[in-house]
């Protein structure tokens, strides 16, 4: 495939900040991929740089593109890592590798007129369960997200239907029993309240039970630590050593429906993680921060028997071969895979061809505002795979 043409652009993220989008041409198509924001992102997640700062750094890569003839996606993602030989992307912005190695694939699956799921892999091609914020503190320092899972899927529309008329009963009870609760949304669209994590749980139990779903919590504990001693939790006033968080951890899985743990932990701290796991098999406990889609972090979790699920997320790595290689390795060791939107994400729906495409377990989006937009397409891919 040669390149006609490539172009760098600025657009906006829904948290109103800049991030990247490439416009591609080649002789036959033109396709455009933007790459979204983490908030509360890792530690060990490759590196964004400014746009301001990728767009210098494009200036001086732009033109080797179009000299060159490309015939796969690995021959793109292996070009991008010769021009950044460094671990984490840091000279040319895990941001604009990501957004150009991301519009080659969809280049690739214009060319050869197929849908990108479909050009990924046909075979393995199977929809994801939906795993859906409802009520989310996102940035706070305190569990960020509380999240509504199915256990079986006949259809990903039918657990969509549930989970939505799931969160639109929430909203319902938080009025009910949180007079300040005024349909306030976080920046995933999910329901801001002042209610306690406890009292949060029992509303979501009631509505879990109803719609026979599960409940998901995705701790983001490294922003809790301290980086020394304590988890501390700035809404809800509890200060936890690692064996207190440990024991926390436990006593909430068993005395609500919840099936899913994310980052429970601190993003080094492996050991816990383990424990964890042990104990509340066969809930999956997952590592979004802990991992960081890469796939040496993968080995050692998967070495030490961390995590039963994992997030993966492309732009913590940087490009979409290194997300297929992190995909094929949990895969291998029956890691359940959760590919990720982030809390800052653009019109992109590309994640959602790449859980179908790769044959991801589960799909963590929003459900309302601009949220829908995955949903919709995961419903589309839906109807196409159903033909
Ligand atoms: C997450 O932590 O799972 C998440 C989606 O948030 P962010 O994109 O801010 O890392
Ligand atoms: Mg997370």
């Amino acid at each position: 495939m040669r390149v006609k043409r490539i172009k760098l652009r600025e657009i906006f993220a829904t948290n109103s900040k800049k991030t990247l989008e490439i416009e591609l041409e080649t002789e036959k198509v033109r396709v455009r991929s933007s790459v979204p924001l983490g908030t509360s992102k890792g530690k060990f997640e490759a590196l964004y740089l400014s746009t301001s700062e990728a767009a210098s750094k494009f200036v001086f890569i732009k033109n080797k593109f179009l000299s060159q003839n490309f015939n796969s996606q690995e021959e793109v993602d292996d070009f991008l890592h010769s021009l950044d030989r460094t671990e984490n992307f840091s000279e040319i912005g895990a941001n604009l590798a990501l957004a150009i190695s991301s519009a080659f694939l969809k280049a690739f699956a214009a060319e050869n007129h197929q849908e990108v799921f479909e050009f990924l892999s046909k075979e393995k091609a199977k929809m994801p369960r939906p795993i859906c914020n409802i009520v989310g503190f996102k940035g706070s320092g305190d569990v960020e997200e509380y999240l509504l899972l199915p256990v079986h899927q006949t259809s990903f529309r039918e657990n969509m239907e549930k989970i939505m008329q799931a969160y639109l009963k929430v909203a319902e009870l938080l009025k009910i029993r949180d007079p300040s609760f005024s349909f306030t949304k976080d920046l995933e669209s999910a329901w801001f309240t002042r209610l306690s994590l406890i009292e949060i749980l029992k509303i979501l139990t009631k509505v879990s039970n109803e719609f026979l779903l599960k409940i998901g919590l995705d701790f983001a504990a490294s922003h809790m630590w301290d980086g020394k001693q304590y988890y501390s939790y700035s809404m809800n006033n509890y200060i936890f050593s690692t064996q207190d968080q440990l024991n926390f951890v436990i006593s909430l899985a068993r005395k609500f429906p919840i099936f899913y743990i994310e980052d429970p932990f601190n993003q080094e701290d492996f050991v816990s993680f383990s424990v964890a796991n042990k104990q509340l098999s066969p809930k999956l406990i997952c590592g979004d921060d802990l991992l960081a889609t890469n796939v040496k972090r993968l080995k050692d979790a998967i070495d030490l028997k961390a995590i039963s699920s994992a997030i993966v997320k492309p732009n913590q790595i940087g490009t979409i071969s290194d997300t297929i290689k992190f995909v094929k390795l949990a895969k291998e060791n029956k890691i359940f895979t959760i590919m990720s939107h982030r809390s800052a994400e653009t019109d992109d729906n590309l994640i959602c061809h790449l859980a179908v495409g790769l044959g991801c377990d589960y799909i963590k989006v929003g459900t309302s505002g601009e949220r829908v937009s995955k949903i919709n397409e995961l419903l589309r891919i839906e109807e196409i795979l159903n033909k």
